[in-house]
């Protein structure tokens, strides 16, 4: 995604366009699931001016809206990502590794609505944990 691309997504959600909210975008964009230390240590080079407090407020504000999701792992700091296509997360209990996973998110929702007691389901928020290929070795 470019510039261009983000500033579209921010605007279509009626959210001001700043650089900082730009900067954070396209680290997420590169580096995927990050904490918002990660995202601050990353963008300060960039924007001198930018504080952790502006950071976390901004990523907050991006979660509301829905462009970002935040990731809960048991092991690290609460982390963020470009909310993109549905996945789950696989996560490696020894190197921590975090890893996207894609399935069909919408058919296991509607499952579990289907066999659970609950009326609707909003969201699928799913962490399958084991050891990956590299720590198996
Ligand atoms: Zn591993
Ligand atoms: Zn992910």
């Amino acid at each position: 995604m470019s510039k261009a691309v983000f500033t579209e997504i921010l605007k279509e959600k009626k959210l001001k366009i700043t650089p900082q909210r730009i900067a954070i975008l396209e680290e997420l964009e590169k580096n995927g699931h990050s904490s918002v230390d990660d995202i601050f240590n990353r963008i300060k080079p960039k924007v001198p001016s930018v504080s952790l407090a502006t950071v976390y407020k901004n990523i907050l504000t991006l979660q509301s809206v829905n462009i970002l999701k935040s990731v809960k792992t048991p092991t690290h700091k609460q982390k963020y990502e470009i909310n993109i296509k549905p996945h789950v997360h696989l996560f490696c209990k020894i190197c921590e590794n975090l890893e996207d996973f894609a399935i069909d998110t919408k058919e296991f929702q509607e499952y579990c609505r289907k066999q659970s007691s609950y009326h609707c389901i909003e969201e699928v928020s799913v962490l399958l944990t084991g050891i990956c290929k590299k720590c198996a070795k």
